[in-house]
């Protein structure tokens, strides 16, 4: 290599953060300390054009900063287009506190971060994610306004579990009216991977509709319990990504559309609730595209929980909530048809539907 030719993992090195893929034009990254609770946190603010940027505090023990860096970063970015593609009018943003929320948090330490979120003055709002509690979310509301998820005694939506289910079905709906003509999911093979919060109700609304259901979960427990209360088999055999189903619903982990994975998926539909189920947002996306496999963008089929999250700023009711969320239906098949009219991944498709919303309310220069 010429020495003026310098490679991704150099620029990575000598321009660690605006140079990174996820840092995307981030409005601000805030670097929280306070050396007598232990609080190490970051907050970003990806976007705040269509808003006050709202996105949940996650709380994980990194392996290292730099981890922690560029998960706030993704995940910042990934909720601006969460919202944008939604119609939602706020922006993007996320926190990460560095440390094992079974061991670390403390009360001292997650006032001190709700006043780092209070120095924002309102262009960042906190949420529950991983290692985060409602308990957590009234604690810090107690010394800022700028939360939501709050308990429903503290006005707070309460869980979003729920609704972000209830996207989630509105979203393989759409997409299975794409590809086979009927939004109907009676008797399609629907396997769903991860039976927790969301992906139980899950379970419970597409049974209704005499979906065949297979599940998986590495909690062999809740396994036994959901397949008895909805009547479905339990996925027994070695590796799911073999196995015979109409639909995939990853709804645990993300990233398991991969190079090992990819080719290997049967199924005709990808609808679930797991964030960035795309490993390469680009590439998976369109190997999908070309594999003719239909994928709902996960980033627009669970934003039920933000939904749910934005009516506490909005204050409208339940049932405005039911209705944003079954708006899903309809803008899933508006991308997927964008999509195939332009030759596009529908996570492509539904990034530059966000991108365009962004760029048409930033002020002309
Ligand atoms: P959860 O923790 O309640 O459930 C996840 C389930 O996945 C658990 O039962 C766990 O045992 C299982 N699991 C973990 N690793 C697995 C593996 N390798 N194979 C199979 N199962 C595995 O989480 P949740 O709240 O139901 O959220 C599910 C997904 O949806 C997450 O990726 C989350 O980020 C995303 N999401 C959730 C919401 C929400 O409102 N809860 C909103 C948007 C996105």
């Amino acid at each position: 290599m010429s020495s003026n030719v310098v490679s991704t993992s150099e620029l990575t090195k000598l321009d660690p953060v605006f140079g990174q893929f996820s840092y995307d034009d981030h409005e601000q990254v805030v670097f929280c300390h306070d050396k007598d609770t232990g609080l190490k946190a970051i907050i970003g603010v990806h976007s705040t054009v269509l808003g006050p940027a709202l996105g949940g505090t996650r709380m994980w023990n990194y392996r290292t900063e730099w981890d922690a860096l560029n998960d706030v970063l993704r995940l910042s970015r990934g909720m601006s287009f969460k919202a944008a593609v939604t119609g939602l009018d706020l922006g993007g943003g996320k926190a990460v506190i560095i440390g094992d929320s079974r061991r670390d948090k403390t009360k001292e330490l997650l006032l001190k971060f709700g006043e780092f979120i209070h120095s924002l003055g309102g262009r960042y709002y906190t949420a529950e994610d991983v290692g985060m509690e409602t308990a957590d979310m009234d604690l810090i509301r107690d010394v800022t306004p700028y939360v939501t998820g709050t308990s429903e005694s503290r006005g707070g939506a309460g869980n979003p579990s729920p609704i972000t289910a209830y996207g989630v079905y509105m979203g393989m709906k759409a997409a299975a009216r794409f590809k086979y003509g009927s939004d109907s999911l009676k008797g399609k093979k629907i396997l769903v991977q991860g039976i927790g919060h969301v992906g139980e109700v899950l379970v419970d609304l597409v049974s209704k509709e005499d979906a065949v259901v297979t599940i998986n979960d590495i909690n062999r427990e809740r396994l036994e319990h959901v397949s008895d209360k909805y009547q479905c088999k339990i996925f027994e055999g070695a590796d799911i990504y073999d196995s015979e189903a109409d639909i995939y619903a990853p709804c645990a982990l993300g990233a398991t559309i991969n190079d090992d994975t990819v080719y290997r998926i049967k199924a005709n539909v990808i609808a679930g609730a797991a964030n960035n189920q795309l490993f390469d947002e680009y590439r998976h996306g369109n190997i999908l595209r070309d594999r003719g496999i239909v994928y709902a963008p996960d980033f627009l089929i669970n934003a039920g929980g933000i939904i749910n999250v934005f009516s506490e700023l909005e204050g409208y009711d339940k049932s405005v909530i039911k209705q944003k969320t079954e708006n899903i239906f309809n803008t899933t098949l508006e991308i997927l048809s964008h999509a195939d009219k332009h030759g596009l991944s529908s996570h492509r498709s539904a990034l530059q539907i966000a991108q365009e919303r962004i760029a048409r309310r930033k002020p002309s220069k």
